[in-house]
């Protein structure tokens, strides 16, 4: 391997600039090149190539979001489009690739590598820390840390004025975030995607609450709930239940921004700098993750055929009973 390209694909997330700064100086202190791809397979396609040596990645890496930028590509998910990208590829002499992003950004890396024979590490990079092969992905931490001092300020509030705020997190098919936060939060309820919480069971809840006194609360729901995200519940909670004044909050592409905290500054290194070790050693099509503090790969079709990642279950099983 003579020249390493670097690319940043999906939603954006804190520690990615951490991530593309380790891959850089480890490419570089092993005698490779690193070309740095704008704007995910869109770059590819377009040719948006950037000599990237040591400096350029000074002071980036407490910088939120990515240097490189990211987009959506769908010309990248047919095989012409591909195609197109792998000739660019060859022309800029790229010989080997380090992808940080989600699964559908996994999808494309294996299809690429597999076609065109370029080997290929994916780090995973994404807020909804819903990817099979890692207890922790780039930014859920960051997020994490961002949804509690949402709450912390909703809650000050919520209770100088007695109300019942909804709060809405990002999650639309995984709860990560929601049980993370929310039990950090100290919630009274949290909603998720993997559990059917009825209105009912929250309303007899919120009344247990009421009846202990409890002057305010806070019930965080996941985007992607079943009933129907935090406007849509909290009009259901309004109809049967007036004990409290009801607000929503919803916290949007805040969630995703900000600078990372230290937790995803060293996992994003720590990956950064596997994932070129492991193009190094011949490795291809594996994901580089972190399982009991230590870096493991995963196979690519591994990680994206479990993508029904699941819940910590002692974490779900505690919630119910920390909350009210
Ligand atoms: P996030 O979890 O933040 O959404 P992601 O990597 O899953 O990140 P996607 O938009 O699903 O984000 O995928 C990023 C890019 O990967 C797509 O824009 C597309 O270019 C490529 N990609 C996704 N799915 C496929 C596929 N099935 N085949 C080829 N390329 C794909």
């Amino acid at each position: 391997i003579k020249k390493i390209g670097v690319l940043t694909s999906g939603g954006d997330a804190p520690g990615m600039n951490a991530c593309i700064r380790a891959v850089v100086r480890t490419g570089i202190y092993l005698g490779k090149e690193v070309v740095g791809i704008k704007q995910g397979y869109q770059g590819m396609v377009d040719r948006k190539f950037v000599n990237m040596d040591s400096h350029s990645v000074c002071n980036i890496i407490q910088l939120g979001g990515t240097i490189l930028k990211t987009a959506r590509c769908d010309e990248f998910r047919t095989y012409e489009g591909r195609q197109k990208a792998y000739k660019n590829l060859k022309k800029e002499g790229i010989d080997a690739l380090v992808a940080i992003g989600g699964d559908g950004t996994f999808t494309g890396a294996e299809l690429l590598s597999r076609e065109f024979d370029i080997p290929v590490i994916c780090v995973p990079g994404t807020i909804d820390n819903d990817l099979y092969g890692s207890d922790f992905t780039l930014g859920y931490d960051t997020a994490n840390n961002t949804v509690i001092e949402a709450i912390d300020k909703i809650r000050d509030t919520a209770a100088s004025h007695d109300r019942l705020f909804f709060i809405e997190v990002m999650g639309r098919d995984s709860g990560c975030i929601a049980l993370w936060a929310g039990t950090a939060g100290g919630a009274e309820a949290i909603l998720l995607p993997e559990k059917d919480t009825g209105i009912e069971d929250l309303i007899q809840k919120l009344e247990k609450g009421a009846d202990s006194n409890k002057s305010s609360s806070i019930v965080i729901i996941a985007e992607g709930d079943k009933n129907g995200g935090a406007y849509h519940v909290a009009k259901l909670v309004k109809e049967k239940f007036q004990f409290y004044d009801i607000k929503v909050t919803i916290l949007g592409h805040l969630q995703r921004g900000g600078s990372p905290t230290s937790f995803d500054r060293v996992l994003a290194s720590r990956l950064g700098y596997a994932a070129v070790k492991a193009l190094e050693a011949g490795e291809t099509r594996k994901m580089v993750g972190i399982r009991g503090n230590r870096v493991k790969l995963t196979d690519l079709v591994e990680s994206i055929n479990n993508n029904s990642f699941k819940l910590e279950e002692d974490l779900m099983e505690m919630s119910t009973i920390l909350t009210i």
